[in-house]
């Protein structure tokens, strides 16, 4: 049976503030039955806070309605988030005051606090998942939906794998792609062929060393073609090992939960191609979507990524050197990264469904 995913639209039917998003956003969270799902429950809301002086983030007036009324259920809610983005949240006006919860570090301010779990894939041997939310009786993964240098999209699932562990997982997941690139500096002539044929602009030459950038990095294999020694290999099969990684990082995250007390709501508002850990905000590639949610991560993830449409992209949104290019995805053709790649591998290791059916909450 598809899952269902509920949908609070952004483009009001109506002028008046009863058929805004705010008022649709709580409407929608009485269909998730928050007394039973979240009553009487620690429940770790894992958020992406962002950093430095990004704006687009969820905004914290749609935070403190998701935390009334988890409160109003009988719950004890907590705002949480790796401990660097914790730490500034301030900045861009998450505090306890206005939230109406408090705020904590997943996994402590030393980022020490995990409880580790054996995986063995490739370079992620080992997921240690936060501490903090561990502990937590049940989850709410708020995630913005945007662009993602490393994975097209960046929402529940890359909320949980990137930041439900400590630093050290993350780094071992980000190798599972970075290990793919290979420079051999006794065949390079330093002739920069490569750099100049990489239509990307990911590869860079500093102190006689060739690096690319995996963000930027789109799989076109130019360098390695144009390489007359052969100094450079690319394994195109990094990007789905990523997605792997991830998809095993959040399952061992969510098998600590019983599934009936977790949900899964994304924010399709300011839709940015990049993440909002650079700490910067750049201009919405496509009009304001709204906000969906489901119980169901995979279902969830998949309606998030239908929902941005490459012909609803709005001209000269792109900053430079972003530019489309090739078929697919409207983040595919920013990132050169098929966005639903993570969704099958989360589907495939038994998180979800892809079919769903869309109620419109009006
Ligand atoms: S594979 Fe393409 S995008 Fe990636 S570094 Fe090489 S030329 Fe640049
Ligand atoms: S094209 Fe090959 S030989 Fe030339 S700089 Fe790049 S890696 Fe070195």
């Amino acid at each position: 049976m598809p899952a269902k995913v509920t949908f609070a639209s952004a483009r009001p039917k109506q002028l008046k503030a009863d058929a805004t998003l705010p008022a649709l956003l709580d409407r929608m969270l009485v269909k998730w039955a928050f007394k039973k799902r979240f009553g009487g429950k620690k429940v770790a809301i894992k958020m992406h806070l962002g950093g430095h002086m990004g704006y687009s983030t969820i905004h914290p007036l749609l935070v403190g309605r998701i935390v009334k009324a988890v409160k109003d259920a009988g719950g004890k809610p907590f705002i949480c988030d790796v401990p660097w983005a914790v730490n500034s949240a301030w900045e861009r006006g998450y505090t306890q005051e206005v939230l109406g919860a408090p705020l904590q570090p997943v996994t402590s301010e030393a980022d020490k606090y995990v409880y580790p779990h054996k995986v063995n894939f490739r370079t992620l041997k080992t997921v240690n998942k936060a501490g903090n939310v561990m502990d937590a009786e049940a989850l709410i993964v708020l995630s913005h939906g945007k662009g993602h240098g490393h994975s097209g999209f960046g929402g529940a699932i890359k909320n949980i794998a990137m930041g439900c562990v400590d630093g050290e997982t993350r780094s071992q997941i980000h190798r599972l792609v970075s290990a793919t690139f290979k420079w051999d500096a006794k065949k390079c002539t330093g002739c920069l062929l490569c750099r100049d044929n990489c239509p990307n602009g990911a590869i860079t030459y500093k102190d006689k060393k060739i690096s690319i950038f995996d963000h930027a990095c789109k799989y076109c294999m130019h360098c390695q073609l144009a390489c007359p020694k052969k100094a450079i290999t690319i394994d195109q099969r990094g990007y789905r090992y990523f997605q792997h990684g991830m998809a095993l990082t959040t399952k061992a995250v969510l098998d600590g939960f019983d599934r009936s007390h977790t949900l899964f709501i994304t924010a399709l508002l300011q839709i940015t191609p990049f993440c909002d850990c650079w700490g910067f905000t750049t201009p919405s590639i496509v009009p304001d979507i709204g906000i969906l949610a489901s119980d169901d991560i995979v279902a969830a993830e998949t309606a998030a990524v239908d929902m941005i449409k490459a012909e609803d992209f709005i001209e000269g949104s792109l900053p430079h050197p972003l530019r489309r290019a090739g078929e697919g995805h409207l983040f595919q053709q920013i990132h050169g990264k098929d966005p639903y790649m993570q969704i099958e591998e989360c589907e495939a290791v038994g998180l979800g469904s892809r079919k769903y059916t869309l109620v419109n909450i009006q």
